[in-house]
């Protein structure tokens, strides 16, 4: 039986196969795939020995998790933070792959991890970390195998570090080993932006179910990063009314919108959102449960829980970042009738310019901007009707539907291919 535990709102891991193992039991998923897709395909766990600039010699650990690559190679992001675990790496992988399905793109799943913080590293350590952390992981990534990109505390900068690190020990230039690239080596355009984008795209669409327009719908965001700031900055172009940001250190309010480019600003200048001239500084334990139309947590994993779950007065809660919601909040969340846009669509607009940046470097020929948006909208509008049709028709959830849609998907690619011996 899929059960809902207390465990799940922890560890990452759990909550995947929470979730993995609701939607496998609704489409009554074959036991042996179920065995199959209900672990990763591959782990490698790396020691990554790295001289610091005081000469000292430090060992970080690292990982790179390929959940699955029966659709095509795994795809996913590499994270830098003090507090990456195996468990958490397994989950975002596994997501990858269910992500990389709804979107229908030719991925599997895979994700990286270093234990490290960067913030107390200089530009030549992380690139050292980068580089030998690349190195280690050469055997099993590759254009064809397994493509890197950007995910929290990793940017354009460490991509062109892997890019030619790879580059390097293959002895030509190879721009497809890792998206999110800058534009120099084979970025594509509107990547920077394409996770943000994706979620105004869907969030546009689930307004229609409730006859709202941009400007009269109130978001708040967590999270001023890349996901959160894109969006934010996005959506206030488009007419949102923003009206909270909040983040780790802080938060801000305004009833009437937040000018967004003048917040950016001022953290350029300052290093932090917080007295903003444009916005009243508020409780930012408070700030996530201030009435609103949309939500959009675009932080870690872990802030909704059944702890605060019953709390949220929003109608609509997009999930940018990954694993925001546990499976024990998702039951309040639908018992409350919140219309959930699950992270495996939500936030999928990043995986899916990473696929046309992929796409652009095998071809060497480029796409203008226009193109790449285009071509994006067309894919999460159609994802989020799929999602929402599939809901409807089965009697699920957004999140079971994503899941199952995803599932069936990557289940049928296995079928096809069967078990090789
Ligand atoms: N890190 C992003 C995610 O979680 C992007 C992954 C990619 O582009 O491969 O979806």
């Amino acid at each position: 039986m899929a059960t809902v535990t207390p465990d799940q709102e922890k560890n990452p891991w759990l909550a995947a196969e929470a979730r993995f193992n609701i939607a496998a039991e609704k489409l009554g998923l074959d036991e042996g795939i179920r065995k199959v897709l209900g672990n990763p395909t591959r782990e490698l766990t790396v020691n990554i020995p790295v001289q610091l600039d005081d000469g000292r010699i430090e060992l970080f650990t690292g990982y790179r998790v390929q959940h699955s690559v029966a659709r095509g190679p795994g795809k996913g992001g590499i994270r830098y933070a003090p507090d990456v675990s195996l468990d958490e790496v397994r989950a975002l992988a596994s997501w990858m792959t269910w992500k990389c399905a709804v979107v229908n793109i030719p991925f599997g799943g895979a994700k990286g991890g270093v234990i490290c913080n960067p913030a107390m590293l200089s530009d030549g350590e992380l690139e050292r970390i980068t580089r030998r952390y690349t190195a280690e992981i050469m055997d099993i990534i590759g254009p064809d195998r397994d493509v890197p990109a950007p995910d929290v505390n990793t940017n354009d900068r460490v991509m062109a570090w892997i890019m030619d690190t790879y580059s390097m020990h293959v002895r030509h230039a190879t721009t497809a080993v890792v998206t999110g690239k800058p534009m120099e080596l084979g970025g594509s355009r509107g990547r920077t932006e394409a996770t943000g984008r994706g979620c105004m795209i869907v969030t546009l669409e689930a307004l229609k179910k409730f006859g709202l327009r941009p400007e009269d719908t109130r978001v708040v965001i967590q999270g001023f990063g890349n996901v959160g700031g894109m969006a934010a900055r996005l959506m206030a172009a488009r007419g949102f009314r923003i009206v909270s940001i909040v983040e780790y250190n802080g938060a801000l309010y305004n009833e009437a919108g937040i000018d967004i480019q003048g917040l950016m600003d001022h953290r350029k200048e300052t290093g932090s959102i917080v007295n903003f001239a444009g916005a009243e500084n508020v409780d930012k334990n408070e700030a996530l449960f201030r009435e609103c139309d949309v939500l959009i947590p675009a932080a870690t994993e872990n802030v909704i829980t059944s702890a605060n779950a019953n709390r949220l007065r929003c109608k609509i809660l997009c999930e940018g970042a990954n694993g925001p919601t546990t499976p024990l909040a998702d039951e309040i969340l639908a018992k409350n009738k919140v219309f959930v846009i699950p992270d495996i669509l939500a936030n999928a607009g990043g995986v899916t310019v990473s696929y046309f940046e992929w796409v652009q470097d095998r071809q060497g020929f480029f796409w203008n901007e226009e193109l790449v948006n285009t071509r994006l909208e067309d894919i999460m509008v159609g994802s989020f009707n799929a999602v929402t049709a599939y809901g409807e028709k089965h009697n699920v959830d957004n999140r079971t539907a994503a899941y199952m849609l995803a599932l069936d998907r990557v289940a049928s690619a296995m079928k096809l291919r069967g078990i090789y011996a």
